[in-house]
């Protein structure tokens, strides 16, 4: 099973996605954690280009193309090897956070949806967990480990973000049986379980 999580900065998504994998090996499972951009040698090599040089380094289609790219590898070198042979992959972000985030710029949704249709034959995760977290609450974690100035943050401005958030609860409206909404609110553990519940469908 592929699962993806997804969410804006300071949801926690890394976190759960290590507590998430341990549940499911604790299960016996075979698990893969990965992550975007990157995940394979090739994408992790496009990652260094899109978070070095700047934000101004690259213009917002060359940025998509950068990300379709890089997902192209990371899906046929990581995630079917380790799906063909059984195992469950974790990833941190995938389709969705391109969806999200550069579609507030330059392209539409359905343009990004055709990137990922020619790089990777529209390929989707089987689940996506869709961290949800009220702004200030989300903002206030993402601080307290970025050390970000207010009302920014990764150097974009609040009205950017609720964008973003707005984007990720539309797929979740459109799409309900792949995305489903997760409260992130409260300890990590009650998340967690919260994690699980919303794939117990697709457990052995
Ligand atoms: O939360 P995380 O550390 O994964 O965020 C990394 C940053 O990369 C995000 O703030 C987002 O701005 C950016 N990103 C993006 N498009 C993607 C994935 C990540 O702009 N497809």
């Amino acid at each position: 099973r592929f699962i993806t999580l997804e969410g804006g900065e300071g949801a926690g998504k890394s976190t759960q996605l290590r507590a998430l994998a341990a549940g499911l090996r604790a299960r016996g499972l075979e698990v893969v954690e990965t992550r975007e951009p990157g995940g394979s040698e090739g994408a992790e090599a496009i990652r260094t280009l899109l978070l070095t040089g700047g934000a101004d380094r690259w213009s917002p289609r060359a940025e998509a193309l950068l990300f379709a790219a890089a997902r192209a590898d990371h899906i046929e070198k990581t995630i079917r090897p380790a799906l063909a042979r059984g195992a469950w992959v974790l990833s941190d972000r995938f389709l969705d956070s391109s969806r999200a985030y550069q579609g507030q710029g330059a392209l539409s949704d359905s343009d990004i949806l055709t990137l990922h249709r020619i790089g990777s034959a529209g390929f989707l995760p089987d689940r996506t967990l869709l961290l949800t977290l009220p702004e200030a609450e989300a903002t206030g974690r993402a601080k307290a480990r970025d050390g970000d100035a207010e009302d920014r943050i990764g150097g974009r401005a609040s009205d950017f973000h609720r964008a973003v958030a707005d984007a990720f609860a539309q797929f979740a409206m459109d799409e309900p049986d792949r995305v489903r909404a997760v409260d992130a609110g409260g300890t990590a553990d009650v998340v967690t379980a919260r994690l699980m519940d919303a794939i117990k469908d697709l457990l052995p």
